[in-house]
């Protein structure tokens, strides 16, 4: 089940084509996009993805995506949504045919959530851990990388995913060559000890996650801590435990890591996801 719809809110038929060939969304991966989670019609953290959508757009010098516009076609296509549930809600923006006018290609795609993908979120997943080759330093010194803009570059992404998959594990966490866990391919990492709640800074090349705020914040009205530092990768095996955080995954425990079981304290998943949860009762 899809739905689309043009930035301009126009309906399409999600079958039928619409890009041109030469989109340089298409031919160079040259555009930048967000994931939405709508729960029973509602978009969550709807404005931290906006403002990202903005911040990856400025990051590749695209024009400034306009916001008004953007809330509109996810409300068209969230109405137009035949079922009550879950969805998720793509927004593409990329920088147009080469041969146009300049005008960015914008559309926003809404998709069903696979089964595979529900089920991972109550059986955890196994990982492992991949070198992602930089050096947190290099991130404001190289700004040409885009490290930390949400690119539509994402094969190497999915090139770690797939080494993981020829490697039995279903998920990759990258670290960076000072030894320090980054994120995954398409997910926070967030590490538990006790109550308090570590994930890597936005500084040291990830994605600020949006569901990974979310949680954070709801911890921390429960009393927990919150820290966003470096994390040594040493952390991810004595911890009491390690999670992947994602619109589309919510919270997913790791349950192994390289092949070795991580530690499991008891009920701490569940608590975890009822903490997240708890923002949008
Ligand atoms: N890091 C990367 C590289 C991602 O692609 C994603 C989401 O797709 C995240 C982190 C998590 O972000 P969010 O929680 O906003 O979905």
């Amino acid at each position: 089940m899809r739905v689309l719809a043009l930035l301009d809110g126009t309906l399409l038929d999600p079958d039928a084509p619409h890009v041109r060939v030469d989109d340089l969304g298409i031919t160079r991966g040259d555009g930048v996009f967000e994931t939405v989670l709508v729960v029973d019609g509602v978009p969550r953290e709807l404005d931290a993805h906006l403002d990202r959508f903005a911040r990856s757009a400025a990051m590749l010098d695209l024009p400034e995506p306009d916001r008004a516009a953007w809330e509109r076609v996810v409300r068209v296509v969230v109405d137009e949504w035949p079922a009550a549930g879950e969805m998720a809600l793509k927004l593409v923006c990329t920088r147009g045919p080469e041969f146009g006018d300049g005008t960015p290609t914008a559309y926003a795609l809404g998709m069903a959530i696979s089964e595979a993908q529900l089920r991972v979120r109550g059986t955890g997943v196994t990982a492992i851990t991949l070198e992602r080759g930089f050096d947190p330093a290099v991130v404001a010194a190289a700004p040409w990388l885009l490290l930390g803009a949400k690119t539509l570059s994402y094969a190497v992404n999915m090139a770690a995913f797939r080494h993981a998959r020829a490697r039995g594990a279903d998920e990759v966490i990258f670290t960076a060559t000072d030894g320090t866990v980054l994120e995954g391919p398409t997910a926070s990492v967030v590490v538990v000890d006790g109550t308090t709640l570590r994930t890597t800074p936005p500084s040291s090349g990830v994605l600020p996650g949006t569901t990974q705020g979310a949680l954070f914040r709801a911890a921390e009205r429960a009393g927990w801590a919150t820290k966003v530092e470096p994390i040594p990768a040493a952390d991810l095996r004595t911890a009491d435990g390690v999670f992947l955080a994602s619109s589309v995954r919510k919270l997913t425990r790791v349950r192994e890591l390289d092949g070795s079981p991580l530690p499991d304290r008891p009920g701490l998943a569940e608590e975890l996801v009822a903490l997240y949860e708890s923002e949008y009762a």
